[in-house]
């Protein structure tokens, strides 16, 4: 139930309003941010079917709010914002990893990049969905030798062909495996 003004009787009087109508209100402000985020990086893609754009409405709509989710969880680990990826990172990498992971490079499209800042650099490394998905890792001898990516000590030539990085394989050590375990 909810007031209303009433012009004839002149007062306020009760009318009924769905339980949906309430929760709108209540929830509104939520939405209205909803809606600017999903404006910021909208599809621009011209469909000649309307139920298409329902699909890439409620995809859109779970990418923002899984954004929100991670930024919850940055929050909630103390992240510092530099750290925190911004709204459309997040969403090239989700998108990456969607074409990337259990893919071969015959099937996806190899992986490029995850910019994780480090203390000195920016590196980049596929992300966590794509290097532990088992499929394809192939060793590969790279042109150039240079450093291990996981262990940095070693000088190396073996690369993962997937991945797109310098992973030794020595007496002692296998940085191939414990990259991708
Ligand atoms: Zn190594
Ligand atoms: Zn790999």
């Amino acid at each position: 139930m909810t007031g209303r003004w009433d012009n004839k009787a002149k007062k306020r009087i009760d009318v009924s309003m769905p339980a949906i109508v309430a929760d709108y209100n209540n929830h509104m402000g939520g939405i209205d941010i909803l809606d600017s985020f999903l404006a910021k990086y909208r599809f621009r893609i011209r469909f000649r079917r309307w139920y298409i754009y329902l699909f890439w409405h409620f995809l859109s709509m779970a990418l923002v709010n899984s954004w929100l989710m991670y930024k919850r969880e940055c929050r909630l680990l103390q992240l510092p914002d530099k750290q925190e990826l911004p709204q459309r990172k997040f969403q090239a990498i989700v998108a990456e990893c969607l074409v990337s992971v259990d893919s071969d490079k015959k099937r996806g499209r190899r992986t490029s990049s995850n910019p994780l800042i480090t203390k000195q650099k920016v590196v980049n490394i596929p992300c966590a969905d794509v290097r532990k998905d088992q499929v394809a890792h192939w060793p590969a001898k790279s042109e150039k030798r240079g450093r291990c990516r996981m262990c940095e000590i070693n000088n190396t030539n073996t690369m993962c062909s997937k991945c797109g990085v310098r992973l030794c394989f020595v007496d002692g050590r296998n940085c191939f495996v414990d990259f991708h375990a």
